[in-house]
């Protein structure tokens, strides 16, 4: 079994409450305020072990985090530490990592739209790779890397014509997508960069096939599709492309109905892919995000009001919800929680856990069984690592929570909670409307 394929962080245990990390919730609650995000971090290293050992025989193997998932300099020093690359897609992203500490030759830039001057930064900081996406982009790149005398190393951003996330797999010919480039125009890029855009340096391709992925045969025919291109290009343009990236998107298990694959199998899928055409590549990138982070993270909430509504349904709301989690309103994401301070209790109750944000779609989870909520309860929602702080908002112009890491019985902010200050700060009036 790999991290991903757990509900609940590794250090996760029932004593007196809910405890992870050795930290006792109620007492983390009680001592950083509500909402809180947790993160683990025995379980992030965990999953990072998984991915080292499942590649091990694959010397040519690179990790890269995919820092949208949650990227703070906390988080991204620990992927540092565990010898990670970062996948990057936005100035913020590519600042955090360097302020972090990172070496940035291990980082790629990555995204549909780069503007310039995102572009202008990457190149500053070193950034290692640009993933190239589209015509526009190669133009910009090549100009922008032109004005500052350097070279930049690039990778192709192609839409194989896969498409895969959770249970539905769909293979296409002409996919629709915002991304890359399909199989169609890579002749006409290839050939502008080898003709004309001198200062892009070709060194593979890149492609992300989706996200929550359950079916490793997914990935096995996505290496077949970047290995039959490397050697399409090679032939007709005599160019040795010597990388691929074969993105992330490898699935977790946020409900006992999800059924993730461990990264041994996805490891199978690919090497076997590999294996079956025997292209050396130098270069393998792998860019999980979600399946690094999601597992280690729990949001802990505190029960406040509730109402029964005439069909019987019991709501019951918590002091966060859609701003700190917007996947259940985004795309009906299920999540599963316990009550860290109930862990005894015998007469459980079916409840809809409810936020407290001023829309009716801001619903944590749809009915759920717990113990009989009282209002100063502690609530845990688990697999909260990804994409849970990275997407939250100031919905409501409430502050976002803190951040803590937790480790052998320690915990630590690594992100502080918003003030009211905070709100405010960057707001301005104008003289004309200022409180004479
Ligand atoms: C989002 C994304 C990832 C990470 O996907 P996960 O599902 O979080 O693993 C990796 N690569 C690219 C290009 C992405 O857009």
């Amino acid at each position: 079994m790999s991290v991903n394929q757990s509900i609940k962080p590794i250090t996760t245990e029932e004593k007196a409450n809910l405890t992870i990390g050795g930290c006792d919730l109620v007492d983390l609650a009680k001592r950083y305020g509500t909402p809180l995000y947790v993160i683990d971090e025995a379980t992030v290293r965990g999953i990072c072990r998984d991915y080292k050992e499942a590649f091990k025989d694959y010397s040519n193997i690179k990790m890269m985090y995919a820092s949208k998932a949650l990227c703070t300099s906390a988080i991204t020093r620990i992927l540092d530490e565990e010898g990670f690359g970062f996948d990057t897609v936005s100035a913020g992203e590519i600042y955090t990592v360097f302020k972090s500490g990172v070496d940035m030759s291990k980082v790629l830039f990555n995204g549909n739209n780069k503007t310039a001057s995102e572009i202008e930064l990457a190149l500053n900081c070193g950034v290692g790779r640009f993933s190239v996406d589209n015509f526009y982009e190669a133009e910009l790149l090549n100009r922008i890397a032109g004005e500052k005398g350097k070279k930049a190393d690039i990778l192709l951003r192609i839409t194989p014509g896969i498409e895969c996330h959770t249970h539905d797999y769909i293979q296409t010919g002409q996919i629709d997508s915002k991304f890359g480039f399909d199989l169609s125009q890579i002749d006409e890029i290839v050939s502008l960069i080898q003709d004309k855009y001198t200062n892009l340096n070709l060194r593979g391709l890149h492609a992300h096939i989706g996200s929550q992925i359950f079916e490793p045969q997914c990935y096995y025919d996505e290496v077949e599709i970047l290995v039959r291109e490397m050697a399409r290009i090679k032939e007709k343009f005599g160019i040795n492309l010597d990388e691929i990236n074969i993105g992330g998107g490898l699935g977790v298990k946020y409900t006992d109905s999800d059924n993730p694959p461990s990264v041994t199998i996805l490891a199978e899928a690919v090497t076997k892919a590999l294996d079956k055409y025997s292209v050396e590549p130098h270069t393998i990138y792998l860019e999980p995000g979600r399946s690094i982070i999601s597992t280690a993270g729990v949001t802990l909430y505190t029960v406040g009001s509730s109402k029964v509504v005439p069909n019987g349904r019991k709501y019951v709301a918590v002091d966060g919800g859609m701003a700190d989690n917007p996947r259940p309103s985004m795309y009906q994401a299920e999540y599963t929680a316990q009550v860290a301070n109930k862990l005894q209790a015998k007469n459980l109750e079916k409840v809809t856990l409810a936020g407290r944000y001023c829309e009716s779609g801001d619903i944590l989870i749809n009915e759920i069984e717990l113990p009989k909520l009282e209002a100063g309860d502690i609530i845990c929602v688990f697999n909260t690592g990804a994409y849970n702080y990275s997407m939250a908002s100031n919905y409501n112009r409430v502050e976002k929570p803190a951040m803590v890491l937790v480790n052998n019985s320690l915990s630590d902010i690594i992100v502080y909670r918003e003030t009211l200050d905070n709100l405010i700060e960057h707001d301005n009036i104008p003289d004309r409307l200022k409180k004479q």
